[in-house]
């Protein structure tokens, strides 16, 4: 029996191998005769599970030498108070805010720095970026918070900002939990990167953290020592117990990602192509139908959340009935944004945008 296509925001779906191998292993994992989620996470199987998806996900995102790997938990909305109360020394904190996931990043912050909103995208709705040129930066802001990816709007970084290049020395610091591994990143241009793990890389209680070395040890007294990513650093992500049984599947995650290939390209090249693709078939879709509407400007349309309407919003609650019944599931848009969304991060393959865009004409025919 095949799975229905999951176009969930998150938690999403997780490739069927992955799932596959942990329920295999589920009570005995590689002959222990225990569970993962039983092991004491100083045990050395789970050391060894730990150790292999630190070295896989520094290979598939090509993390350099002087920046750490923190498995934490607490969530993106967590790391909004933790980055601040690591790395604003109570100074000045810049922010630029292109949906909803930076507008929380801002307000959180607010409470342990000082907030400077060095642009936004609110006067378009957030449809588009605002041109880095344009940012009013601080002359002493201690970093620079973006969202890469907002899983709201749809809108998407297609290059990093290049601080330098501004005349900015301050670190960059990014939210990418929904657009992690999903194409390669260039680390030259920022000091710290945090991402929950449930859009694309496992299981909700997992949070990733990558984090130059020079960024470290200057914490605020007030910053709660699990939350300090120097503490978590020396003790290789276990100061307290890690969440033991989303490392494991997020190393499943590293081991499935290292094994796909496009053509000459493997890892997140070849997740960067199948991604293009897919997003690329599916805009081209909507921008030439009848019924469908996307309204973000071309050049920062996200390839991992696709908002759309429906021009006759009357028809939404048939349209989620129809397409689930196609076994297309979890369409439906965020509340804040209205319409349908179609997260298709790297676990969904393109046959599922083909099915989705199979029933989307299907729908489009009949309803006219
Ligand atoms: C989902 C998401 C978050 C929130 O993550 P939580 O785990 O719910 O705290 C933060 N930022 C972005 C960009 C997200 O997509």
């Amino acid at each position: 029996m095949s799975r229905p296509f999951n176009f969930s925001a998150g938690p999403a779906a997780i490739p069927e191998e992955v799932l596959q191998q942990a329920a295999n292993e589920m009570l005995n994992w590689g002959n222990s005769g225990m569970g993962v989620m039983e092991m004491s996470h100083r045990g050395k199987e789970f050391i060894s599970i730990y150790e292999a998806a630190e070295a896989d996900l520094r290979e598939l995102l090509a993390v350099p030498a002087n920046f750490k790997i923190l498995f934490m938990q607490g969530g993106g909305l967590a790391e909004n108070a933790i980055v601040p109360l690591n790395l604003s020394k109570g100074g000045t904190a810049d922010f630029v805010v292109t949906g909803s996931w930076s507008q929380k990043s801002f307000k959180e912050a607010a409470k342990y720095a000082h907030n400077h909103l060095a642009a936004s995208g609110e006067a378009s709705s957030y449809t588009s970026i605002p041109d880095a040129a344009s940012w009013q930066l601080s002359s002493d802001a201690q970093y620079v918070h973006i969202c890469s990816n907002e899983t709201i709007h749809g809108v998407e970084y297609q290059e990093l900002p290049d601080l330098k290049a501004l005349g900015c020395d301050a670190p960059l610091v990014i939210d990418f939990s929904s657009n992690v591994a999903s194409r390669p990143l260039d680390w030259s241009r920022v000091g710290l990167a945090f991402g929950g793990a449930q859009k694309n890389i496992g299981p909700a209680g997992l949070t990733i953290v990558i984090v130059r070395e020079d960024l470290l040890g200057h914490a605020l007294d007030i910053c709660p020592s699990a939350f300090n990513y120097k503490t978590v650093a020396d003790n290789n992500s276990m100061f307290n117990t890690p969440p033991t049984w989303g490392i494991y599947m997020a190393g499943l995650t590293f081991q499935w990602l290292k094994r796909q290939r496009e053509g000459e390209l493997t890892g997140v090249a070849a997740m960067e192509a199948r991604n293009k693709a897919k997003a690329d078939f599916f805009y081209d879709y909507l921008d030439h139908s009848q019924l469908y509407v996307n309204k973000v400007d071309k050049a920062c349309r996200s390839r991992m959340n696709i908002p759309f309407f429906l021009r006759d919003e009357s028809r939404n609650e048939a349209f989620l009935a129809a397409a689930k019944e196609r076994g297309l599931l979890q369409l439906k848009g965020h509340k804040s944004v209205g319409g349908m969304r179609a997260s298709i991060y790297n676990a969904m393959p393109m046959e599922g945008v083909r099915a989705l865009v199979d029933f989307m004409q299907d729908f489009e025919r009949t309803s006219a």
